[in-house]
């Protein structure tokens, strides 16, 4: 039990990544707020947690909300007092090639991936502040790397994540608060199953691992930079991408 009784809060838990992020810590002992925009969704991981016999709260909340964001946390502090780890895991694509990108398409891409990020990193940290302790993981992408066909305004958000983590990293760093990045290459998640055959078979290709990369191998890094192992590490983007971009 690495994480007893610390309360992490992670957005996107709703599925996917940011669901394997909450189920793991959850195991680890922590208290886990499950954060997404929809309730029934983020009620039915909460119960799941429980079931297994872990401790969970969940909130519907749009991370591009400051004001509903501020909301959540009050009930968290009014119940726990004190937030130890946040994972800003939410994330949208929406994919077209520039000249065919509409501003809408670019506009929700930067308000989900890169405001959320600002939102929840800007009131969590206050908690953190007050604390004088804390861990942040933010969730980029490797696209914000490397680039990608169709992906302009992902690749913009992704990279934005990378430079706003290394920023607030300095800014935090003689409060104790670690502030780090995780780039994940193709996870298998929803956001990964729309990509057709053809296009599975072509990413493989440049994979060394020769697979697309599995939930858990995400969440189990979280749990390293979160962890007492990780406190000399801050400001830093760990890429889990099979070795694709070496
Ligand atoms: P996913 O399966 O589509 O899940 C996205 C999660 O974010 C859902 O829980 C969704 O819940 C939540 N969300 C979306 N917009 C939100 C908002 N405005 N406010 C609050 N929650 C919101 O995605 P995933 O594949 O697990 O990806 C998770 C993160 O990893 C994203 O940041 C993504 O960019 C990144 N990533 C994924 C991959 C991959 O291959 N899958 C690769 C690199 C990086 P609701 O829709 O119910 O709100």
């Amino acid at each position: 039990m690495r994480f007893k009784d610390q309360v992490v809060l992670v957005t996107g838990a709703s599925r996917g990544i940011g669901k394997a992020i909450a189920v793991t810590f959850a195991k680890e002992g922590a208290i886990v707020i499950v954060v997404g925009r929809n309730k029934e969704s983020t009620d039915k991981i909460r119960d799941e947690i429980i079931s297994a016999g872990h401790r969970a709260e969940s909130f519907d909340c749009d991370v591009t909300d400051l004001k509903k964001v501020q909301e959540i946390v009050n009930k968290i502090l009014d119940k726990y007092k004190t937030i130890d780890i946040l994972i800003n895991n939410a994330g949208i694509t929406k994919d077209n090639l520039l000249l065919r990108m509409s501003e809408s398409d670019w506009d929700d891409v930067m308000n989900v991936n890169l405001r959320g990020v600002f939102n929840c990193t800007k009131v969590v940290t206050k908690v953190m502040l007050r604390a004088k302790k804390g861990r942040i993981v933010n969730i980029s992408s490797i696209i914000g790397i490397t680039g990608n066909t169709g992906q302009s305004n992902y690749a913009a958000s992704k990279a934005g994540v990378i430079g706003f983590t290394k920023s607030v990293a300095i800014e935090m760093a003689s409060r104790g608060i670690t502030v780090n990045a995780v780039a994940p290459g193709y996870i298998e998640t929803d956001m990964t199953a729309q990509l057709k055959d053809a296009a599975r078979d072509g990413i493989l290709k440049n994979i060394p691992l020769r697979r697309l990369g599995k939930t858990d191998d995400i969440s189990n890094v979280c749990l390293f930079l979160a962890s007492e192992e990780a406190s000399y590490i801050t400001g830093q983007t760990i890429v889990v991408d099979g070795g694709m971009a070496i």
